[in-house]
């Protein structure tokens, strides 16, 4: 892995090597390197106020800190560089190692909520700033600032991770149906011959596409809907802001789906827009489609 994580603060880090390595990896492409990694250490607001006073001689808190390995020459970045980041090659890691950064993750909440997106996603756009700066890049002089972040900006869209300018998560309810109608084509459905697609949209931004795949012992048989669900439990992610379904004929999620979907759901406004293969789609919400229902919160808080 590219990433390597080192959670020096309470709590579980989840899924987050595996997702940190995706932005890794996003950016590397996109510098146009491989077989490059570096550390990550998640640390707390006094941490990385320490780090910045012991390193830097600034006695304050800030969000990320970057300690690259190489000393890129003024107006070059890691493409350049092939034959000094090669001196960096570190044979115990079996690979080139870029250095390491500090995330804050105190800061990293407060910026999360600010912005309306998860924490993970919060994360994921600073290991992308600090993968760049330890490729090379800053952003002292107005053009090294616009050139780094037009890196960063490519980052996120390649890693599916788009922000609007109010905060928001871009994609429209099209959009998101389009990606249902897609991945139908896949679907494998012998003894009914109802294929369905979805495509469920994370709080982060991300999506993940599944279709239903049925069984000889019929009861075997899983819905688009949790299929789709499956891939984004399995990449991290917790929070469905939507879900989209192209079936043969406009068709709702099932009663399991619908109760699964309440599990993950960020809101029981989340959109569930559903309809026919290439044709129009109809939006509900999930509330609407599984009234007086309970979740996690109803099981986990009893007494
Ligand atoms: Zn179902």
């Amino acid at each position: 892995m590219p990433i390597d994580l080192q959670w020096e603060v309470p709590g579980d880090p989840g899924g987050l090597e595996t997702f940190l390595s995706r932005v890794a990896d996003a950016c590397m492409e996109l510098e146009g390197i491989s077989g490059a990694c570096f550390a990550v250490r998640v640390v707390d607001g006094e941490t990385i106020r320490a780090l910045n006073r012991e390193q830097r001689g600034v006695d304050q808190v800030t969000d990320v800190l970057s300690f690259p390995t190489v000393r890129y020459p003024a107006g070059t970045t890691a493409r350049d560089n092939a034959k000094r980041l090669r001196r960096e090659y570190d044979p115990s890691l079996g690979a080139v190692n870029l250095g390491d950064c500090a995330l804050n993750l105190d800061r990293a909440r407060e910026q999360a909520a600010e912005l309306g997106h998860s924490v993970q996603r919060e994360l994921g756009y600073l290991t992308a700033h600090s993968a760049f700066h330890l490729m090379g890049y800053d952003h002292m002089t107005e053009t090294d600032r616009r050139a780094m972040r037009a890196m960063e900006k490519r980052a996120m869209a390649a890693l599916q991770l788009w922000r609007d300018p109010k905060g928001g998560i871009r994609m429209t309810h099209q959009e998101l149906f389009n990606l249902a109608c897609e991945v139908h084509v896949n679907s494998y459905a012998p003894y009914s011959k109802f294929h369905v697609g979805a495509c469920i949209l994370t709080e982060d931004g991300r999506t993940f596409q599944g279709c239903n795949f049925e069984n000889a012992s019929l009861g075997a048989t899983i819905c688009a809907e949790r299929c789709a669900a499956g891939c984004a439990i399995a990449a991290g992610a917790r929070r469905f802001a939507a879900i989209a379904v192209a079936a043969d004929e406009p068709a709702w999620p099932c009663g399991i789906c619908r109760q699964v979907l309440r599990e993950f759901a960020v809101s029981l406004d989340m959109p569930v827009i559903a309809g026919r293969v290439g044709g129009s789609f109809t939006v509900k919400t999930l509330g609407d489609l599984l009234p007086e229902s309970f979740g996690p919160e109803d099981v986990l808080n009893r007494e």
